[in-house]
């Protein structure tokens, strides 16, 4: 009985120290410890033992069944404590995990930094209405109906006299209407023209900006476009002003910037000139001026609009316009 008991508590122990899932837990108790186990059923032979040995091998069948029990508790308790570590602590040498999040669209971003460009400068900033006028889209800007200067728009009509407006110029004869000199202002926003290709979509950003003053002259033009150009591209960046006609300003012209791919020396996205053309500008025609009731004599100013595509472009060497407005992330993710 001795012998027996000694033994089970040595089959007990190598048994429960060979577990290492916590599912072969309680299978280990009901052989060992339950009601019908080898532990119970060893205490119950005591009944057949001789009454004189009976209470000494009593004594050790219990302190046997302790130390079995105990042994079961500690191993349990291991189980839980390391399911609890598990749960609790993190590694914290592990890199943290990046959540995915939204940016601008580059044209976005191009076009606000174009604005604090401006602003920067005193220009204030409006935005008008994309369905617009005629009227202030083309007549106000001195292009009467049946002029010429209307078939290089490709304009989306609405109807006879509304229309998409085709550029952002028309905030210009708005904002002069309602208001008197000094002005100062750029006018950001969305215009539509009926043309689809690698450097054309039907629907684009411009920036319109003019100011208007007394004694406003080109060269205050060439000024506002230069600092604008510098601060966009790079500080020592060359200007060039090409003659060119623009019904709504006199003299009127085309503004180069020295090619920012190949710097003057001549390449394919500069045709090999060396010069890109980034905006058109001028001094605002006087018909313009009197059509919102200026007096010529007293003021002028000048105005020049920009494509914000166009500069996007440039700035980061893209050559397929749709590729803005694909919506592929991983063109955008880029930016
Ligand atoms: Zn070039």
């Amino acid at each position: 009985m001795e012998v027996e008991l000694k033994r089970l508590e040595q089959e007990a122990e190598s048994a429960l120290a060979e577990i290492s899932r916590v599912d072969d837990l309680e299978p280990f108790r009901v052989k060992f410890l339950g009601r019908k186990g080898l532990l119970s059923s060893a205490m119950r032979q005591l009944g057949q033992v001789s009454p004189e040995d009976r209470p000494r091998l009593g004594q050790l069948a219990n302190e046997v069944k302790q130390r079995v029990e105990q042994s079961f508790e500690e191993k349990k308790a291991a189980f839980v404590d390391s399911a609890a570590i598990n749960r609790s602590v993190e590694d914290l040498s592990l890199p943290g995990r990046i959540l995915p999040f939204g940016k601008l669209h580059p044209v976005t971003q191009v076009m606000e930094e174009i604005c604090a460009i401006f602003e920067g400068m005193g220009f204030a900033v409006a935005e008008g209405p994309d369905v617009e006028l005629d009227h202030y889209n083309f007549a106000a800007l001195n292009i009467p109906e049946h002029h010429p200067a209307r078939d290089m728009h490709d304009t989306f009509y609405v109807s006879e006299s509304i229309l998409l407006r085709t550029h952002t110029s028309p905030m210009q004869a708005r904002i002069m209407e309602s208001q008197d000199p000094p002005l100062r202002y750029i006018a950001p926003g969305k215009v539509y023209r009926c043309d689809s290709d690698i450097t054309h979509t039907p629907m684009f950003h411009q920036v319109e900006g003019f100011l208007v003053d007394r004694r406003v002259s080109f060269a205050d033009l060439k000024g506002v476009l230069t600092t604008f150009t510098q601060r966009m591209f790079k500080d020592d960046l060359a200007l060039r002003f090409r003659p060119s006609f623009f019904p709504f300003t006199e003299p009127s012209a085309e503004v180069d910037i020295a090619c920012v791919i190949c710097g003057g020396s001549g390449c394919r996205v500069c045709k090999r000139t060396g010069w890109l053309e980034i905006l058109g500008a001028g001094l605002i025609d006087p018909e313009v001026l009197k059509m919102v009731g200026y007096d010529p004599d007293i003021y002028s100013g000048f105005a020049f609009g920009l494509g914000v595509e166009r500069i996007a472009m440039l700035k980061y060497g893209i050559d397929d316009i749709r590729l803005f407005y694909e919506n592929d992330l991983r063109f955008l993710s880029q930016f």
